[in-house]
């Protein structure tokens, strides 16, 4: 082995790192119904609380209500919007007036990511119960939440449990399911990023962390010709590799193995161009470009993202050329802690023009 190698095994050797997983990751038709014996078996007691939204988590959180109560539980539910400072504090507030001693986050990306930062801060177990996949983080460590007009990522609670139900992710609109695998095919850029942050500014790197992100995208787009609407099937194709992303993040300790230049260039455009598209279609879009600026096989990407029905042009996601071309301008800016192929200066506006234009996004 050569000396260098040699080194940066030692290295890591004696970097003291630890990392939570989830305890049962369980998904297929109708496993809501076993939520109940999942929450006997990790031993839990007392009362749970359900954080879920006021529409699209009704019938799941009846469902799960009744799954839980039948195995002895006593069940409390909040009922919550989307993910700002404000619900967390309303979260955690019911949390103890109930007594309640674990939370089922219930619903899209954002009631989970309230349950997720709840059970952290109080310090007791969560389960994520998605009833949309259209991102990562229903299987992360990470939460993103809104603070005035800024989203923050913060580290939160591992779920110790996740429990997809298939039959209930296929009932979302299927432009949710698209963009959570577009955010999956995204990691293909993020690892090359911070392979280039290892070797340019010795970033500390997992290759474990790095093969499970990398995988989880690489079936995505193997199999992208089977993922489509209506279709149970497509949801158990997407399904593991959107975990296994999220499961990356807690083997990494951070979001580098799934967040690199092409979610910078997805936090800007996001924060230019408000409401318009997915956190996933905007970090697909990116990814395009992000490959192209690596060297790789952009084409790769943008066929496997046509395939699934998920944006590959500024015009699919509903922002002009000038926001996007802003947007890849300033996307190092976001994070400058973060290394990635954008540098420290980012690309010249000429460039960046250049590159949407040769990338086929405008
Ligand atoms: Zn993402």
């Amino acid at each position: 082995m050569a000396s260098g190698q040699c080194e940066l095994m030692l290295e890591s050797f004696t970097k003291a790192r630890s990392m939570s997983f989830p305890r049962q990751v369980m998904a297929g038709h109708g496993c809501v119904n076993q939520l109940g014996t999942v929450c006997k078996d990790f031993e839990l007691k007392g009362i749970g609380l359900i954080v879920t939204g006021p529409t699209t988590g009704t019938l799941a959180a009846k469902q799960v209500r009744d799954s839980l109560e039948e195995a002895g539980f006593e069940v409390q539910q909040l009922e919550v919007t989307g993910a700002t400072q404000q619900n967390l504090v309303k979260v955690e507030e019911v949390t103890k007036d109930v007594k309640a001693s674990f939370l089922l986050g219930v619903g899209g990306g954002s009631k989970i990511d309230l349950a997720k930062l709840a059970s952290a801060n109080l310090k007791i177990p969560f389960i994520s119960v998605p009833t949309s996949a259209s991102h990562d983080g229903i299987a992360s460590p990470r939460a993103s939440i809104k603070d005035g007009g800024n989203a923050l990522s913060l580290n939160a609670s591992v779920p110790m449990g996740i429990i997809a139900d298939t039959e209930l992710i296929v009932k979302a609109p299927y432009r949710l399911l698209a963009s959570g695998c577009a955010d999956v095919i995204s990691n293909t850029t993020a690892i090359l990023d911070w392979q280039l942050a290892q070797r340019l500014r010795s970033d500390d790197f997992s290759s474990s962390a790095a093969n499970l992100a990398k995988y989880a995208a690489e079936s995505i787009i193997d199999q992208a010709s089977l993922i489509k609407p209506n279709l149970e099937e497509s949801v158990w194709v997407c399904i593991r590799p959107i975990i296994i992303s999220g499961i990356s993040m807690a083997v990494a300790g951070s979001s580098r193995p799934t967040s690199g230049s092409e979610h910078m260039f997805s936090h800007y455009l996001s924060k230019i161009a408000p409401g318009k598209a997915l956190h996933g279609e905007l970090c697909g879009v990116g990814s395009i470009m992000m490959m192209y600026l690596h060297g790789g096989d952009w084409n790769r990407i943008r066929n496997a993202l046509t395939l699934i029905g998920a944006p590959t042009t500024a015009e699919e996601l509903g922002v002009s050329k000038e926001q996007l071309t802003e947007a890849l301008v300033h996307a190092h800016e976001i994070r400058k802690d973060r290394y990635t192929i954008l540098g420290d200066r980012g690309l010249a506006s000429d460039a960046a023009e250049r590159l949407a234009r040769l990338t086929k996004v405008v």
